[in-house]
């Protein structure tokens, strides 16, 4: 294109373009949300700002050291070290890296045991560190079995991954076992809670599922201020323990202000900092939990009404997560999308998919349960 076009023209293709996306409120499939109004302030204001050069953006460095801080105190460590990445797949990404730099493995050799129901993201991680996956099978509630994640360990294993809030039915492993297993084996534990972070510790009973570094053998953990956390895209947060494990993951990087680097990207966006600052600073442990018991409150409605239909779900819901034993899931996935509804299904076992994030309201979940009825005929 060798002439530039007229600001107005491309204002309009971009305005053609956003319309056509898929607006939030028929989406039940994603686990990503309208950001909160301060969050998207924020962004706009820091969107110029790249932490990938600390020492020129002094200031947005430190929003990045109170996320840290603000996210350590809700796992129980305020001490934390860490930093905000682009969401959970570069955090478990990472964690994988640091857990091979840490114990200096032979990549053609070294192995993972993790859950069977862990994110993708962990394969990818594996393909590009060369280690292998071992997964381990779940147990009739979809938690991982931990002995079988004992017998998978052998001396070439250099860490375990546990999930809290799985992608697919936001089950919650058995941390506080796992913690333990990652300590008598000497083993680094990585935790998985970026969807589930933001979520189980504004449940009316926390302690049911303790995941982060209240239990000693957590020593990092992914957690998505992008998900339940209501700010912008791309915010992840990867959290350790020492600060020493994060170090292990320096590189020198002489051109820039700062001489090493640590995280994946090279340039990275400060406005995802100073989003999940505002917001985390805006809403407060109490606002975080009036979000979630009202998604939670839905989460029950929608369950409710599904079982009143005759439908079977695949597990009582832990976070908001709502699956469903339908025949031919995928049938009904591709019939509500041509109603604009937008669902997901499961693998194992197949089943219908819905994440209760907050713009799925009282009034969504009713119009929803009464097109799925004409789908099923029920
Ligand atoms: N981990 C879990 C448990 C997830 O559910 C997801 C995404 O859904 C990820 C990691 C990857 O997160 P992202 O897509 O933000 O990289």
């Amino acid at each position: 294109m060798e002439r530039g076009v007229e600001e107005e023209r491309i204002l309009e293709e971009l305005e053609d373009a956003a319309r056509r996306n898929i607006p939030y409120g028929r989406v039940l499939s994603s686990m990503c949300t309208v950001p909160h109004p301060i969050a998207l302030k924020a962004c706009k204001r820091f969107i110029v700002s790249n932490l990938g050069d600390p020492k020129l953006f002094p200031g947005t460095a430190s929003l990045e050291r109170a996320c840290i801080g603000m996210l350590g105190e809700l796992l129980h460590l305020p001490s934390a070290s860490g930093y905000i990445t682009t969401g959970g797949t570069e955090s478990n990404i990472q964690a994988l890296r640091t857990a091979r730099q840490l114990k200096k493995a032979d990549p053609g050799r070294a192995n993972i045991v993790l859950p069977e129901s862990a994110h993708y993201s962990f394969d990818k991680a594996a393909q590009m560190l060369g280690v292998t996956l071992r997964r381990a099978p779940l147990d009739d509630e979809l938690k991982v079995n931990v002995d079988a994640m004992r017998e998978l360990i052998d001396r070439d294993t250099i860490a375990l991954v546990a999930v809290a809030g799985t992608t697919e039915f936001g089950q919650v492993d058995p941390i506080e076992e796992i913690s333990g297993l990652a300590q008598d084996e000497g083993l680094f534990l990585h935790v998985d809670a970026a969807f589930g972070g933001f979520v189980i510790p504004f449940l009316e009973d926390p302690s049911r599922y303790r995941f982060d570094f209240e239990l000693p053998g957590v020593m990092s953990v992914a957690i998505d201020p992008h998900k339940m956390g209501m700010s912008t895209i791309p915010s992840g947060g990867l959290l350790y323990r020492e600060e020493g494990h994060m170090r292990a993951l320096e590189i020198s990087a002489q051109y820039l202000t700062s001489q090493v680097q640590f995280s994946l990207a090279g340039t990275r966006s400060g406005a995802s900092a100073a989003a999940t600052y505002a917001v985390m600073r805006h809403l407060g442990r109490e606002g975080y939990r009036r979000i979630v018991s009202e998604c939670m409150a839905n989460t029950k409605l929608l369950y409710d009404r599904l079982k009143a239909m005759g439908l079977e779900p695949v597990i009582k819901p832990v976070l908001n997560i709502v699956t469903f034993k339908v025949p031919d899931a995928q049938r009904v996935r591709k019939r509500l999308c041509d109603m604009n509804w937008y669902v997901s299904t499961t693998s194992r076992p197949e089943a219908l998919r819905m994440v209760v994030m907050p713009h799925v309201t009282r009034e969504v979940i009713e119009a929803y349960v009464a097109d799925l009825k004409k789908v099923l005929d029920v």
